[in-house]
């Protein structure tokens, strides 16, 4: 039972909820092309997953085999007071690993390349709670292997993990204040704002996913305060909308100045550094200027009402075909889903590329249409007429109405998308 997969109903609930509650308000905590970037982030890191996600299993699962120091049955948890005792033992202490691996994320360069994403929205409501890392497989599980050395049971430790998860989630909002004594016990809507801040004072604060105890035990709290106003977002910002770009902006910065260290110790030793660390020669060689935080500006590119409105239509597809490729996923694994989720990678790509206004943004929304069309075609030919039809039916309605959209775009607008200039 994946726990997660369950609890995106719910998710996109809320975010729709949180939504009205904005529009109602006029607080303009969405903006749409900031939503559909960590959304897409969002349904990467997930799709993403269903192809890397035995690596960590597979590790605890040998580390549980081979080197555990207790044999904990699973029968051990049960509903008795044992049972529920050992349970909340677990949660705490995977609480307590999650802690450091995400102090570490942030504070060891390699590790922030694969964590940044979830801090480039330079907005906060509950689509950056969605927007996850595609690269965090590579060394997120190493910090729970502590947990799989004790000798606690894979089956209970991936639960743990999901409610871990789970719970994170709600705090990524700005419509919940503050909550008194809570916010001094749990990570909590304000405690987590202060931890996606850019501001001096908020930097590398509050890493806690349950218990903000932790960041008060080991010195790494601070109190969100009304006379510093957070500022969201990096101080590198990621300044367009590709969601492929947004998992390797990070790691490019870094092969950058390992490229360019003269002394092999810092080639090999900048992505093991401290987060910000840059070879002396390099930095001599290329300066990078400081953000200026009191003439902040959000990257925020405009865009027509229709080509917003077009965007918006297809990326409420692409959440459509997303919740389909999870429901495959589950039924038949990840080999079945692999060429959908290359479809759907290249949607995601194409309405960053729409919503920046990119020169060649156009060319590649036609080209990825027809593709889509193409594929209609094949699998008629693979499923013959019965089955095969339906397919290429829906293809060839989707893709003759994303063309219809794009031509009337065209039409009425004066920004043509066709050769259209780029702002840069
Ligand atoms: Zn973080
Ligand atoms: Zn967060």
């Amino acid at each position: 039972m994946d726990l997660i997969a369950l609890a995106v109903p719910f998710f996109l609930l809320a975010l729709v909820v949180e939504l009205i509650i904005d529009r109602l308000r006029g607080t303009g905590l969405y903006r749409a092309n900031d939503a559909i970037n960590s959304l897409s982030a969002g349904i990467l890191s997930t799709t993403f997953g269903y192809f890397t996600r035995l690596l960590p299993l597979l590790a605890w699962g040998f580390v549980l085999r081979n080197f555990a120091l207790i044999d904990m049955p699973l029968t051990w948890f049960d509903a008795s007071a044992r049972g529920i005792a050992l349970w909340v033992t677990a949660a705490v202490l995977w609480d307590l690993c999650y802690y450091w691996f995400h102090r570490f994320s942030h504070e060891i360069s390699i590790l922030w390349a694969a964590h940044a994403v979830h801090h480039q929205s330079e907005d906060y409501n509950l689509s950056t709670a969605l927007r996850q890392t595609s690269t965090g497989f590579l060394f997120s599980w190493i910090f729970y292997l502590p947990l799989f050395l004790i000798g606690f049971p894979l089956e209970v430790l991936v639960i743990v993990n999901a409610v871990n998860l789970i719970y994170q989630f709600w705090v990524h909002t700005q419509v919940v204040r503050r909550m008194g004594v809570l916010d001094r016990i749990l990570v909590t809507p304000s405690n987590h704002r202060v931890h996606h801040a850019q501001n001096e004072r908020y930097i590398d604060k509050n890493y806690g996913g349950i218990f903000i105890l932790w960041d008060r035990m080991f010195g790494t709290f601070e109190d969100e305060r009304d006379d510093d106003a957070v500022i969201f977002g990096v101080r590198k910002p990621l300044a367009n909308w590709n969601p492929f770009w947004a998992n390797l902006q990070v790691y490019d910065y870094l092969l950058f100045d390992a490229r360019r260290a003269k002394r092999w110790r810092d080639k090999l030793g900048i992505w093991f550094r401290r987060t910000g660390w840059r070879p002396t020669d390099v930095e001599a060689r290329y300066p990078k200027s400081r953000v200026d935080l009191a003439h902040f500006e959000k990257f925020d590119p405009s865009v027509s009402g229709g080509l917003q409105a077009y965007v918006l239509a297809q990326f409420a597809v692409a959440i459509v075909v997303a919740l389909l490729i999870a429901e495959s996923f589950a039924r038949q694994g990840a080999a079945t889903v692999l060429i959908p989720c290359l479809l759907l990678w290249a949607q995601l790509y194409t309405l960053g590329s729409l919503n920046e206004q990119r020169p060649n943004a156009d060319m590649l929304e036609l080209l990825r249409l027809l593709f889509v069309n193409g594929v209609g075609v094949l699998l008629l030919q693979r499923y013959g007429i019965a089955t095969g039809a339906v397919f290429w039916s829906v293809c060839g309605v989707y893709t003759f109405a994303s063309l219809a959209g794009l031509g009337l775009l065209k039409s009425t607008s004066k920004q043509s998308l066709i050769n259209i200039t780029s702002s840069e």
